[in-house]
C-alpha cells in the first residue's frame, strides 16, 4: 500500500509557513508503508530532528484499484474515513526547502503517519463539511473543517489517479488546518472527527 498526502492544503495553514500563494493544482507527497503508527501506540521522537510538528488530517482509505478516474466517479473509490497525523522534521524541510532538495525524509520517516481506526464514509454525513480538531495535553490546538480544504476529496482523487494508479489499502492524507506546533516528550495527542474520539496516543 502507498500513502499519499497533500501539501497547502488550507489556506490558513499555508500562511502560518509562510506559503501565501494558493497552489494551482494539489501538491502531493508520499510516504512509505513503514510510515504507519497503529493502535494508538506511542511516537518515539527521532534523534535527527529537534523540531518534529503535528500535522492532523484527514485520511480516506481507497477501496479500489482505478487510474485515470473522473471527479464525477471519485467517491466510489474510498469507503471509509479516519484521521492521522502527518509528523514532519521541520527543521528537515525547511532545509530541503532552502535547498530545492525532495521531502521524503522529514515527511515520510518511520512512524511518522499515525492513523487512527476508520469509519464508513455513510455514517459521517456530508464529508465536504467534517469537523475535526486536535487535542494537545487536554488543550484543542488545531481545529478544522473539510469544508476549508482548497482540494476536496474528490478533486485530489481524479488528479493523483493521472499519476499513479489507486490501490485498494492505499490512504490519503488531505492536509492540515492551522496551528501546527512542535511535539516534546510525554505529550498527549488526541484526536476528534465529527465529535468523535479517533485517537488517543503518546510523545516518548
Ligand atoms: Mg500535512
Amino acid at each position: 500500500m502507498k500513502i499519499i498526502a497533500v501539501g497547502w492544503n488550507y489556506a490558513e495553514h499555508n500562511k502560518e509557513l509562510s506559503y501565501k500563494e494558493l497552489p494551482k493544482e494539489p501538491v502531493i507527497f508520499m510516504k512509505p508503508d513503514t510510515a504507519l503508527l497503529r493502535e494508538n501506540k506511542s511516537f518515539y521522537l527521532p534523534d535527527f530532528s529537534e523540531d518534529v510538528q503535528y500535522e492532523t488530517e484527514v485520511v480516506f482509505h481507497i477501496c479500489k484499484m482505478g487510474k485515470n478516474i473522473s471527479e464525477k466517479f471519485a467517491s466510489r473509490y474510498y469507503d471509509t474515513v479516519g484521521m492521522g497525523i502527518d509528523f514532519t522534521a521541520r527543521d528537515l524541510q525547511r532545509k530541503f526547502k532552502e535547498t530545492g532538495n525532495p521531502w521524503e525524509l522529514c515527511k515520510g520517516f518511520d512512524n511518522s503517519a499515525p492513523i487512527s481506526e476508520f469509519i464508513p464514509k455513510e455514517e459521517l454525513g456530508d464529508l465536504n463539511a467534517l469537523p475535526f480538531s486536535l487535542d494537545l495535553n487536554g488543550k484543542t490546538v488545531q481545529q478544522g473543517t473539510t469544508a476549508d480544504m482548497i482540494f476536496n476529496i474528490d478533486t485530489i482523487i481524479a488528479y493523483v489517479s493521472r499519476f499513479f494508479t489507486l490501490k485498494m489499502g492505499d490512504l490519503i492524507f488531505t492536509g492540515t488546518p492551522v496551528g501546527v506546533g512542535t511535539v516534546k516528550i510525554g505529550d498527549r495527542l488526541e484526536g476528534y472527527l465529527k465529535g468523535r474520539k479517533m485517537f488517543d496516543f503518546k510523545v516518548e
